[in-house]
């Protein structure tokens, strides 16, 4: 006690969370000789999952760690790509447009748009999937398990912030956009009742979701969906020699242009 004090140097990426009139790079705080490393870099402002190693007098300590006068205490990002168990997640409400995103490139994607705030934390736990959100407060939440930040405000943006983090594998076409299940090839007949007359004298190849039933087949929305595959790659440049820049992707599919059906 007795006036003792840490300096804080928060890295730059970091700075955004920063409350504000603590945007300093030298942040002055107060040691009450109780509170933890972790606590007081959250009382600054910045969500625990954000934060990478900490640094206190050149020495890595964890977030249990409790500084005292005199510390010079250092905050690192998470490392990118953050290592990760399985690359399953959850997205808050308001990612409905990163959801189908990810989706369409086959990763792991829980969404649900009248999803609540303890229903998400719930579901995250339960199923160990990564939160992800642009809400500060719900990854403060205490019992949540894992979670990250998604910067930026347009999906396609978000889309490259979440795979330069994690760098899941992708599987491009392997997932229904709408519910998450896992496509199949399906012979023609077995959804022929399912589709409209122009689409069914048009197409011949047909994948399903397992799980809802929808039908997907190559189709007009082919060009976008493969821009946002192909910018989500990362892609080689077009003089590599590859005509097929989704080449290198894994997937199941024969072609590489489907969209979705109907209902
Ligand atoms: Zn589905």
């Amino acid at each position: 006690m007795g006036g003792a004090e840490a300096v804080v140097t928060v890295a730059p990426e970091l700075r955004m969370f920063l409350r504000p009139g603590r945007r300093a790079e030298r942040i002055t705080v107060a040691c009450d000789g109780v509170s933890s490393l972790g606590h007081v870099v959250e009382e600054l402002g910045v969500p625990r999952t954000e934060v990478g190693v900490l640094v206190v007098n050149g020495h890595p300590q964890t977030a249990r760690y409790r500084p005292s006068g005199g510390d010079i205490v250092r905050v690192r990002a998470v490392p990118r790509p953050q290592p990760l168990a399985a690359a399953r997640f959850v997205l808050d409400v308001h990612l409905g447009a990163l959801a189908r995103r990810m989706r369409l490139l086959g990763v792991d994607t829980a969404y649900a748009n009248d999803a609540d705030d303890d229903g998400l934390v719930a579901q995250a736990n339960a199923e160990k999937r990564v939160l992800l959100t642009q809400d500060r407060g719900l990854l403060c939440r205490r019992k949540l398990w894992a979670g990250a930040f998604v910067r930026g405000a347009r999906p396609d943006d978000q889309l490259r912030d979440v795979l330069d983090r994690f760098a899941p594998a992708l599987a491009p076409w392997t997932r229904c956009t709408r519910c998450n299940g896992q496509l199949k090839p399906v012979a023609k007949p077995l959804v022929e009742p399912l589709l409209e007359p122009g689409t069914r004298r048009t197409y011949q190849e047909f994948a399903q979701c397992q799980a809802c039933g929808r039908v997907y087949w190559r189709g007009a929305h082919a060009a976008r969906l493969t821009a946002i595959v192909d910018g989500a790659s990362g892609a080689q440049p077009p003089d590599a020699g590859s005509t097929r820049p989704t080449a290198r992707l894994k997937t199941s599919w024969p072609g590489e242009l489907w969209a979705r059906s109907g209902p």
